[in-house]
């Protein structure tokens, strides 16, 4: 007798020949399978693409992960800005306090910082623009 597929368990076996004629008992599930009646269970069938992870929402997940990247970037760029001018503020008031105009130097440097995390805010702000509109 033909090898059967269990529909339940998709199990390959032999039909006892000395079981009923019209159903196999399977062996690994112990379910009764109607002779006719073998081949995958639909029960059973792979669940349909929009249930299983698919290249699109592997492609979504991964997007969204870049987006964190530029996000983060971003942010970290208006950190380093505002830290930055708050620098040059602190140098002001320490060269205003002291008249000690050494200070200005650092207001100087960290208004150039300033000026660069500006620049890097703005070139991470338009390069997530550019990934995700
Ligand atoms: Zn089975």
């Amino acid at each position: 007798m033909a090898m059967l597929t269990c529909p339940f368990c998709s199990a390959l076996f032999r039909p006892d020949p000395a079981g009923p004629r019209d159903a196999a008992v399977c062996p690994e599930c112990g379910e009764r399978v109607p002779l006719g009646q073998t081949g995958p269970n639909p029960h059973l069938a792979p669940p349909p693409p929009e249930h299983r992870p698919n290249a699109a929402s592997r492609n979504a997940m991964l997007i969204e992960q870049t987006a964190k990247r530029y996000k983060a970037s971003i942010l970290k760029a208006a950190a380093f800005t505002v830290i930055a001018a708050v620098l040059a503020f602190a140098f002001l008031g320490i060269a205003a306090a002291t008249e000690c105009n050494d200070w200005i130097i650092g207001t100087g440097i960290c208004s150039i910082a300033c000026l660069g995390g500006m620049i890097w805010f703005i070139i991470a702000r338009t390069i997530a623009w550019w990934h995700h509109g």
